[in-house]
């Protein structure tokens, strides 16, 4: 994005405890300082978009925020506590759920056994086969390739699958990276309108990272733009849509 990416409009930030909030996160992959100093805040029943080009650091901010990557300074903290340096598995039994990059669904196991490994935290039988109950409900055509091999689904039904296994959880907080990555135009929109549908119906909120940044901005209350590690802007989705730079670097405008 040009040098005008000047930015944080103070007061863009929503008052309120956030559900979700990072403050001077520094993250390294070895000497590679891939985020330098972010801050964000997601209030509960938003939806939040993270936009910017390649390698800015998105893949990055949501593998920091669940316990993947550990940051090496700032802080990070989720309903109230701080969770830096809390494990994967410990986050997302407090409701964190993350559905990572290019879905890394089980190819050999079924659409159902997918779904019991998203349950692995969850012990309970009951509430396991209620859950899939519930993603069946809400993914019918999840329930229509319930006994195929997750390999063999259609880019969007792998998607799907991914999002579903997210939500055995039954999640607070959902961390979506790239959904739409890689799928056809009529899958996208599905994509999309099932962000917002979980949303609106369930109250999930949700933390989206796109590369897809009009679509992202259309159902975002906010958003956030991340440049080479750096927060470069943030403000409500409609404002963010309409700022120059941002239109150029990445709604594709001249
Ligand atoms: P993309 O849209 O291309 O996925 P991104 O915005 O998600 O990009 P990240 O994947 O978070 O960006 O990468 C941020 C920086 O960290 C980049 O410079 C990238 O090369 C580097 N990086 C990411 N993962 C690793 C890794 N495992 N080891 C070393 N460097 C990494």
């Amino acid at each position: 994005m040009p040098e005008a990416s000047v930015l944080s409009r103070p007061g863009a930030a929503p008052s309120g405890t956030p559900m979700l909030e990072l403050s001077e996160i520094h993250t390294y992959y070895g000497h590679i300082h891939a985020l330098k100093g972010i801050s964000l805040k997601v209030m509960q029943g938003e939806i939040i978009a993270l936009i910017g080009g390649n390698g800015a650091g998105k893949t990055t901010t949501l593998r920091t925020i669940s316990g993947m990557q550990k940051p090496r300074s700032g802080t990070l903290s989720y309903l109230g506590k701080s969770i830096v340096g809390s494990r994967p598995d410990t986050i997302m039994l407090q409701g964190m759920s993350h559905v990572p990059e290019g879905r890394r669904i089980f190819g050999q196991l079924t659409v159902r056994e997918n779904l019991e490994i998203g349950a692995y935290t969850v012990s309970e039988r009951k509430l396991i086969d209620q859950r899939i109950q519930e993603g069946f409900d809400f993914f019918p055509r999840l329930k229509e390739r319930e006994k195929q091999l997750g390999g063999t689904l259609s880019g969007g039904e792998q998607q799907m699958l991914a999002i579903a296994r997210a939500l055995m959880v039954a999640p607070k907080l959902l961390l979506l990276d790239e959904p739409s990555m890689g799928l056809s135009p009529l899958f996208v929109e599905t994509i999309f309108d099932i962000v917002q549908r979980l949303n609106k119906e369930r109250g999930t909120t949700i933390l989206l990272v796109e590369q897809n940044a009009s679509m992202a901005l259309a159902i975002a209350q906010r958003a956030y733009v991340l440049q080479t590690g750096e927060m470069r802007l943030e403000g409500p989705a409609h404002e963010i849509a309409n700022n120059e730079s941002v239109r150029k670097a990445y709604l594709g405008e001249d």
